[in-house]
């Protein structure tokens, strides 16, 4: 055991920037074609280890490319299971439908986003009002706390936007327990800072810290766990860290909100003249989708900027801007590409080119709908219809995202099959 350290941890100015992850498809193809090795039972036996900044490799470190889609889960998963068959790929097909499982969880309890939003708004207030929390906030953010390992992970979060899954959980738990922060200002902070950021994934996972998704259990960062899972590379001492984990379920003494029966998509109609909206939420437009399309105009929405009512990370927006352009890149030979900020920028270009309807890639709960739902009256009032796909994967997925991750756990075997993962179901 080791005292908190007295020397601050660098500042991201003290350090060399890192190479970033490049947000294209290519980019992640090629960390696709690293990483299937991995897949198997060494993922399994080593996924839990944190070895630190640039030493990721018992991870895929895929997540930017399956958030923005640049690699769609179902080839993900698929390539897991051609690489090592249904049992060895098991864990890491599970870890991806981790991320299908809050998706769907959070399609049907929205409230619990708005409520994210509405509370992140109400607790920027109190920090704008106690000067103790403001202190204790600036700290943790800063990564000036009195614990070393907390304030590294800041500073790769920073310096990376990417954080080890285990890191995640640590560092969620010492900022609710031992830092007595608010939840909400931690998740805002992810969002801003990481390239994965995503609504469903970080929300639902900072309320499993918080005991608000398993509705009591929380999760408590123990010194043991930190140093067994680091290698050593830290030893915190058993009382920096907060001794008891206590579930905020008192935060929401009505429970959780109701079930929302899943969004009936509008369909795009063929034939009609269409302006195709790329966002941000799915960056590869289907090939075979857009042939039936009569596509006469194509627009991008950047929507990074709309994470948080705090200021995102350059290093995000860049991800994003890349991932745009990459999934307009085929399209841009062929059709000039506008840049949406406002619902009435997309009624005036959707016109300039005579488009009677919009299509866009499902938009899951989040800032992006958000934004698109606040566009609707604009755009119904210029009978201009927002039309979606949506993917096979999330359609089968989801109904079974009611509850606890277990319910679709259960079912795996039958909707790896049902996708043409898997020969029979249970098939070695
Ligand atoms: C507090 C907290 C906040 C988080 N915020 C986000 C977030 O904003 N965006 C995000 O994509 N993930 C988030 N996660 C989940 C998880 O930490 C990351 O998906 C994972 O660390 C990404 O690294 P990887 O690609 O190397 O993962 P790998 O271990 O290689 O897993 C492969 C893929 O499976 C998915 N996945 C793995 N673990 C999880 C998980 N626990 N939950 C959901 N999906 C998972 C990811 O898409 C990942 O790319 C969060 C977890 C915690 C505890």
């Amino acid at each position: 055991m080791t005292a908190p350290t007295k020397n601050p941890t660098p500042t991201v100015s003290d350090t060399h920037p890192p190479a970033l992850p490049v947000g294209t498809r290519n980019a992640g193809l090629q960390g696709l074609t690293e990483f299937v090795e991995h897949m198997g039972t060494a993922y399994a036996q080593s996924r839990n280890y944190d070895l630190g900044q640039g030493q990721h490799r018992h991870v895929s470190k895929l997540s930017p490319y399956l958030r923005h889609r640049l690699l769609s889960e179902e080839e993900v998963v698929r390539a897991a299971i051609n690489a090592h068959g249904p049992a060895a790929s098991e864990k890491f097909v599970q870890e991806v439908i981790w991320r299908s499982y809050f998706k769907g969880w959070l399609e049907q309890r929205p409230q619990v986003w708005t409520q994210f939003r509405y509370g992140l708004e109400r607790d920027l207030d109190t920090v704008a009002s106690d000067p103790a929390v403001s202190a204790r906030l600036k700290a943790a953010e800063n990564g000036r706390t009195g614990l070393p390992y907390f304030n590294e992970w800041i500073r790769e979060l920073h310096t990376t936007g990417y954080l080890h899954n285990h890191a995640r959980m640590w560092f969620a738990s010492i900022w609710i327990f031992t830092l007595g922060l608010p939840w909400r200002l931690g998740a805002d902070l992810f969002l801003r800072q990481l390239l994965d950021g995503d609504a469903a994934s970080n929300t639902c996972s900072w309320r499993w810290v918080a005991g608000l998704h398993t509705r009591g259990k929380t999760y408590q960062a123990t010194a043991q766990n930190i140093a067994t899972f680091t290698n050593g590379r830290f030893a915190p001492a058993d009382a920096d860290l907060a001794q008891t984990a206590p579930a905020l379920v008192i935060e929401e003494p009505d429970g959780l909100p109701p079930l929302v029966p899943l969004r009936q998509v509008a369909a795009p109609k063929v034939n009609v003249p269409t302006l195709l909206l790329a966002t941000a939420d799915d960056c590869q437009l289907d090939a075979r989708s857009l042939s039936t399309l009569n596509i006469t105009g194509v627009a991008r929405l950047p929507s990074a900027h709309m994470r948080s009512p705090r200021a995102v990370a350059a290093h995000v927006r860049r991800f994003e801007d890349q991932a745009l352009t990459d999934a307009c890149a085929d399209l841009a030979k062929s059709h000039e590409v506008a840049t949406v900020t406002t619902p009435g920028d997309l009624v005036k270009i959707a016109q300039l080119n005579g488009a009677h309807q919009i299509v866009h890639p499902y938009a899951t709960v989040g800032p992006l709908r958000d934004w698109l739902d606040s566009a609707r009256p604009t755009l119904d009032a210029n009978s201009l219809p927002l039309c979606e796909w949506q993917r096979d994967w999330d359609r089968e997925i989801w109904p079974f995202c009611t509850a606890g991750f277990f319910k679709v756990k259960k079912r795996l075997p039958q909707l790896l099959q049902q996708l043409g993962l898997t020969k029979t179901v249970g098939d070695n």
